[in-house]
């Protein structure tokens, strides 16, 4: 039988549609036929959550994500996962405040970082995901990866456009041009895998655009939800 998941989404809709559609993809692919992922999906209105890090109100946005954990518990889940790296930082209260475990991205990345046979991982995701440690310390402290980030420029070239583009559906070559940059920066620098973690990136970047392998992490946590539908 398999296991329910409990999906925290929204942030943004644009790729927690993705998730919904290889997540049902891989239960499809594994059990066949008519099967499709179990799941409870709590989806926010992302807009008070961007509102809130913008003011730095980490307090409100972590009631919200638990709020939203607790909905999708109590509507059985077996499993929260939390569908985008950002919300990270705030996931020792998230699985504190509920019994069921929470899929952690960490988690997540290295196991496609084992897969890619990388150790040193060029990360770009908001200012958040790349300036604080929520996702880089695990990376390292559980699994002795090496994490580096794009300089001032970059970072903040991407961490804008993740908000003003590719959060509100909108792909520009431009913008893509800029991330490749970005990225070959990066791989300069030693990257010998580049962690988009940010999981609206994935709509802007494809493997065919980078010469080491990429980790998405919408591919990667939902390969490690569907590991746990089928545990
Ligand atoms: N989806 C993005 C991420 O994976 C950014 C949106 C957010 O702040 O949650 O980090």
């Amino acid at each position: 039988m398999m296991r329910t998941l409990g999906i925290v989404g929204g942030m943004s809709w644009e790729s927690t549609a993705t998730y919904y559609r290889l997540l049902n993809e891989g239960v499809r692919e594994r059990a066949g036929g008519l099967h499709s992922c179990p799941m409870v999906l709590h989806s926010v209105d992302f807009a008070p959550f961007a509102e809130n890090m913008g003011v730095n109100d980490w307090e409100s946005i972590t009631n919200g994500l638990v709020h939203a954990a607790k909905s999708v518990e109590s509507g059985g889940a077996n499993a929260v996962v939390i569908a985008t790296n950002t919300m990270h930082k705030a996931a020792p209260e998230v699985q504190a405040a509920v019994d069921i475990p929470l899929l952690h991205m960490a988690d997540a990345i290295a196991a496609g970082a084992k897969k890619a046979g990388a150790s040193k991982l060029g990360l770009l995701g908001t200012a958040f995901t790349m300036e604080q440690d929520f996702l880089s310390r695990p990376l390292m402290e559980k699994y002795g990866l090496e994490v580096i980030v794009p300089g001032n420029e970059g970072r903040s070239l991407v961490h804008r456009t993740i908000f003003d583009e590719l959060c509100c559906g909108k792909i520009i070559d431009k913008t893509r041009c800029d991330y490749i940059s970005i990225i070959n920066s990066l791989i300069e620098a030693g990257a010998d895998a580049i962690v988009l973690g940010c999981t609206e990136i994935g709509l802007l970047v494809r493997a065919e655009d980078v010469s080491v392998p990429l980790i998405d992490t919408v591919h990667a946590h939902v390969e490690l939800a569907l590991e746990y539908v089928f545990s």
